[in-house]
């Protein structure tokens, strides 16, 4: 069962929103305002947090940053008011996996919500536990069930959708997939998702994982995609 807490102060669209996640099997908590929803967030585990960007006491990019400096990585999906869209980057840098904006349809939400809620790996939908081995290539490691990833024995955070894009690239080393590919996987094929979201977190993985003055781990297939590089630090012959 999953647990999905909706901060919005509107209280009937809150409830509005509750109720069309509870009738799809969801369980929907609410908070009224950004301080308890903040709070729920840090203490309590949920599998996805709906915040909207305008609340009274803080804005909804201040509990993504707060969020994510205590390094919680619930993923989370931003309500922006249509003149926000402009906005939404800060968002998405703020920490932020997706936004929505208002007025918004319901298929759409829930096709958010479900693509958010959707776990790379994990125990799978045959019941069977996906325990299965790191993924790896080179010095970079990442684990489906830990849902962590080390470059050369080092954590490096990533927020849920950039967790998603690395394991996409990163099970299959040196085959290129293309920005419709990794959008369909990631994204779950939402429709209006803008069409550059892909470069975007190409170049948050890069910023996070490449080391300065070398050459970056995902590689630019001119016109088609990216893919991840095979390579790992240069072994010299011998050494032991
Ligand atoms: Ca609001």
């Amino acid at each position: 069962m999953k647990r999905i807490l909706i901060v919005e102060d509107e209280a009937k669209l809150a409830r509005l929103i509750s109720r069309v996640l509870g009738e799809e099997g969801y369980v929907a908590e609410t908070a009224g305002d950004g301080r308890s929803g903040l709070s729920r967030a840090l203490t309590e585990s949920f599998d996805l947090l709906i915040l909207d960007w305008m609340l009274p006491d803080r804005s909804g990019v201040q509990i993504v940053r707060g969020l994510r400096a205590a390094e919680v990585g619930v993923p989370v999906l931003m309500l922006t008011a249509r003149d926000q869209i402009e906005d939404r980057v800060e968002g998405l840098d703020a920490g932020a996996d997706d936004y929505l904006p208002k007025p918004f349809a319901f298929p759409e939400l829930l096709a958010r919500v479900r693509a958010l809620t959707r776990r790379p790996w994990g125990p799978g939908e045959d019941g069977k536990d996906g325990a299965a081995a790191q993924l790896a290539a080179g010095d970079v490691v990442l684990d489906p069930v830990r849902h962590e990833v080390r470059r050369a024995g080092e954590r490096v955070e990533l927020t849920a959708k950039e967790f998603a894009l690395l394991a996409t690239l990163i099970q299959r080393p040196g085959q290129v997939f293309t920005r419709s590919v990794l959008l369909d996987t990631v994204w779950g094929g939402s429709a209006d998702v803008y069409t550059n979201v892909v470069d975007l977190y190409i170049s948050y993985l890069r910023k996070k994982l490449d080391r300065d003055g070398e050459p970056s781990r995902i590689r630019t297939v001119r016109g088609v995609g990216y893919t991840f590089e095979h390579r790992g630090p240069v072994q010299e012959p011998g050494a032991r």
